[in-house]
């Protein structure tokens, strides 16, 4: 719990506001394995005083005592403006077990809630949960979901819901917004001390370097490109990718309006009050990129401080602007990082082991011929893997009927077949590799939906059957064909709002 050495300016105690008559509405017996949490076969915690300690009613738990409950404060920019001090405004830190700090998002007002209520809804809570764990289960970092509660006490929000608890866990919580934060207060020393926290817990190796923040830097740039990476690897869109929301362990966190693409739309966009597109699917990289040269601005002065040592005798201005060309640099490497995973990526899901010169643009073809052609994302890879490499196999018309372009796919198929003689590899033994990084199953919107309507009438089936499918995401799970499914036309343009 790095921020709470920097005493006020990032943290304040705060006591949760109970919850009346909460209920479990989901649990992750996964998850509780982080903080050693025993449960039951009915996957609940084994000691029922949990529930109203996820609630936010007690502090107190068998020999576990929570007792500097927190929230933190950061700023940030938001859809590319300086919005100034935000804060966990509804997220309250218990405490930490077995290196897993314990968050209750939705447990009431904090001094950070501005005008919010501090609550979050039924709604949302189970969005969070349910993609939380499929991103974990896909392979992607992101913060975990041990739980949510409900309860029956109304909020206000577009109409009447109900709110809810949902407990996140995470090494940090820690984001950019913090660094921006203590930047806008020009309190460097607390900078530093931020700085040397995440260095000692979460990047130790920077420590051996002549200039460990730069290299801090250095490393959170290249966890952010690779994360982004591997979004655009699954179709995941963020949707609301501000300063505050991206965290400086590269995990995936803040889960709010976010979607997984179900037609390829290289320009899609998920939240539907991101009018402009700014977080958009194809936008998401270079936007991430954008939020690291704000964590290049706020540490700009510790890169002049690391300078200064070793450069005693240099005059202020001239570090200066040292280390603004040092930082410049370092932001350069982001793209690359970023180029080199992406095709590591969609290289894997063309099941393709070595690499050639023109497999960029055979990846970038095929992205645009499935724009064109509206293609759905998910079951266009997976179907892929059934592809046989001889010209002619009935397999590869299943494929070829999606496409309105069947001329256009018949030459792409072409490059791609002859692409596949180069590899040593036979069908089968491609097929099985690629399944295991095209994934059958994502949290579609659909999905979502139908979970938590259910849920809003009492009826948590649904939502446990989703979370148990999208727990193994690559495996074949016949009996749940229908959840691969792409949404029907009725369902195909949900809108989700920032609204939560
Ligand atoms: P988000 O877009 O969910 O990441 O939230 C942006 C900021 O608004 C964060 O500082 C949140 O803590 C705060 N916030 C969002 N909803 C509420 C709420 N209902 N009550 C208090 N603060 C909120
Ligand atoms: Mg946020």
């Amino acid at each position: 719990m790095t921020f709470i050495l920097c005493g006020e300016a990032l943290s304040q105690p705060v006591i949760p506001t109970p919850l009346p008559d909460p209920y479990w509405v989901t649990f992750s017996a996964d998850a509780a394995k982080l903080i050693g949490l025993k449960t039951t076969p009915a996957n609940l915690p084994s000691d029922p005083a949990w529930l109203q300690v996820l609630a936010g009613n007690a502090l107190e738990v068998a020999d576990r005592q929570f007792s500097t409950p927190t929230a933190t404060a950061y700023s940030g920019h938001q859809f590319g403006m300086w919005a100034g001090q935000l804060g966990d405004g509804r997220a309250i830190l218990l405490g930490e077990i077995q290196g897993q700090e314990i968050q209750l998002k939705g447990a009431g007002k904090t001094p950070y809630s501005r005008m919010g209520d501090g609550r979050a809804v039924l709604r949302s809570s189970i969005r969070e949960y349910l993609c939380s764990e499929a991103m974990h289960a896909l392979g992607i970092p992101t913060t975990r979901a041990l739980a949510v509660v409900g309860s029956k006490k109304t909020v206000v929000r577009e109409t009447l819901e109900t709110a809810a608890v949902c407990t996140r866990l995470a090494p940090s919580f820690l984001r950019v917004g913090h660094f921006e934060h203590l930047a806008s207060l020009q309190m460097h020393t607390e900078q530093k001390m931020l700085a040397d926290d995440l260095i000692d817990n979460f990047y130790p190796d920077c420590r051996s370097s002549a200039a460990p923040y730069l290299e801090l830097f250095k490393a959170i740039s290249a966890r952010t490109a690779q994360l982004a990476a591997h979004w655009q690897a699954v179709g995941f869109c963020h949707g609301v990718l501000n300063t505050d929301n991206t965290s400086l362990l590269g995990l995936t966190m803040d889960y709010g309006p976010f979607g997984f693409l179900d037609q390829f739309q290289i320009d899609h966009i998920c939240n539907h009050s991101d009018a402009g597109g700014r977080y958009s699917y194809q936008r998401q990289p270079q936007i991430l990129h954008w939020n690291m040269a704000c964590l290049a601005s706020a540490m700009l002065p510790l890169i002049e401080q690391e300078l200064k040592q070793a450069n005693p005798t240099q005059s202020e201005a001239d570090l200066s602007n040292a280390a603004q060309t040092t930082l410049r640099s370092a932001l350069a490497i982001y793209p690359d990082i970023y180029q080199a995973a992406w095709e590591t990526h969609f290289r894997a899901k063309l099941g393709l082991l070595t690499i050639q010169p023109d497999d960029v643009p055979l990846i970038e073809a095929l992205l645009q011929l499935m724009h064109h052609n509206q293609i759905d994302f998910t079951t266009f890879f997976r179907h892929l893997g059934d592809l046989s490499a001889l010209p002619g196999n009935k397999q590869n018309t299943v494929l070829r009927d999606l496409f309105l372009d069947r001329a256009g796919f018949d030459a792409w198929l072409d490059h791609y077949r002859a692409r596949l003689q180069q590899e040593h590899s036979n069908d089968q033994e491609r097929k099985q590799r690629m399944n295991l990084v095209n994934p059958k199953f994502i949290l579609r919107n659909y999905l979502a939906q139908a979970a938590i309507e259910a849920a809003q009438a009492d009826d948590f089936s649904e939502l446990s059957r989703l979370a148990t499918i999208l727990r193994n995401p690559y495996a074949e799970q016949l009996e749940y064909d229908a959840y691969a499914k792409p949404p029907p036309p009725e369902l195909n343009a949900i809108e989700v709002s920032c609204s939560s």
